[in-house]
């Protein structure tokens, strides 16, 4: 069902049960927007996030409260988590301590003389470091060296960092360079994998709202990604972080990467329309959610082409007045009442899932 080939050759990491790099399926994260003390509302998300297929959450850690409350995060979590930390070593230590899989870390932003403490706690407990540089804390010296979060400049600090947490004996370590600058990001990119084999955390920062996420996420990863460079991904969007997941997914199907979950394939409408396909197309969506199985599930507005049009899906209806044709790889095999195609359809795909699983 999942297909991951021809990836650029990284050496592989292992946050916890999930490997990352070295040919292992493109990991598709994301980060709580809660705060992290509050256990109650950091675990629902987290849960949220994981039924939506996210397969490592990130949760910020603060202050003090935030780090003690990792071990009952973790306790409860059904995904690796990765602890944020910024500003404050002791906060890694914490945090490394409660035993989470991963901390992200911008050496930058932490007393360099700590970065030892940090590294030697990480070694001890098998804790995978994130070197995450962006453009908004990059050093003086490099910001001065370069004019500005350069590719150049960001690349830099991201290897330096890298180099030394290596010379102190520790290689379970992820890079990310992101940037809200679409270019920037991808010539950053571009440079490290020329640089290193470390696995590549790919994401574009401060996206924005939905569409702009997903615009942006999809230009800036999917060249990457194309390129086969990438190994695990975070959409970032405003607002309900498990949206961002679906738009992880659809980036990596779109690429033939992994294809995991139902695909929609709906008409954009003309005036040949008969059925209310926007209506469908939300609630078969909804239904279907949560499923990881790769089935292609198409919702056509009209007889004249709909079949046609949507040869490769598994099963489809095309709208004709007051029903729907159910189709199956192009051939129309029943018709069906309005009111039943939404019923029809969700049946149609779990007949599937389970012809599949019995066949396995
Ligand atoms: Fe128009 Fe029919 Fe094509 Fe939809 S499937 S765009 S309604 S011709």
């Amino acid at each position: 069902m999942e297909d991951c080939s021809g990836r650029r050759k990284t050496r592989r990491i292992q946050i916890g049960r999930i490997p990352i790099g070295g040919g292992a399926p493109v990991v598709v994260q994301s980060m709580t927007n809660t705060e992290t003390k509050d256990v109650r509302r950091t675990i629902n998300q987290i849960k949220r996030l994981a039924k939506a297929g996210c397969e490592v959450v990130r949760v910020s850690v603060r202050d003090r409260k935030d780090a003690e409350a990792l071990f009952r995060l973790k306790e409860k979590s059904p995904v690796p988590l990765i602890a944020d930390i910024h500003f404050d070593y002791r906060l890694a230590l914490v945090a490394i301590e409660q035993g989470v899989e991963g901390i992200r870390i911008n050496p930058g932003n932490l007393p360099s003389s700590r970065i030892r403490d940090i590294v030697a706690a990480a070694m001890e407990r098998g804790t995978v470091i994130r070197v995450g540089v962006n453009a908004g804390s990059l050093e003086k010296e490099l910001w001065h060296k370069y004019g500005g979060p350069t590719a150049e400049a960001l690349v830099e600090s991201a290897l330096n960092h890298v180099k030394r947490i290596e010379d102190m004996g520790w290689t379970q370590m992820k890079i990310s360079v992101k940037s809200s600058h679409v270019p920037t990001m991808i010539e950053a990119y571009r440079r490290l994998a020329d640089s290193t084999d470390y696995p590549l955390h790919l994401g574009v920062t401060e996206a924005g709202s939905l569409i702009n996420a997903a615009v942006k996420s999809a230009i800036g990863m999917g060249v990457l990604l194309y390129e086969s460079i990438g190994d695990t991904i975070r959409v970032s969007v405003t607002g309900d972080p498990v949206s961002e997941i679906p738009i992880a997914f659809s980036i990596l199907r779109a690429l033939g990467i992994r294809m995991v979950g139902p695909e929609i394939i709906s008409c954009p409408t003309c005036g040949r329309c008969e059925i209310n396909v926007p209506a469908l197309v939300k609630k078969v969506e909804k239904r279907l959610e949560g499923i990881k199985e790769n089935i292609k599930v198409a919702i056509m507005g009209c007889v004249v082409n709909g079949p046609g049009e949507a040869r490769e899906a598994d099963v489809g209806i095309a709208g004709g007045k007051g029903m729907g044709l159910l189709f199956k790889k192009g051939t129309v095999v029943e018709k069906l009442k309005e009111e039943e195609i939404v019923e029809r359809l969700v049946k149609e795909v779990w007949t599937m899932i389970n012809k599949t699983e019995a066949n396995e």
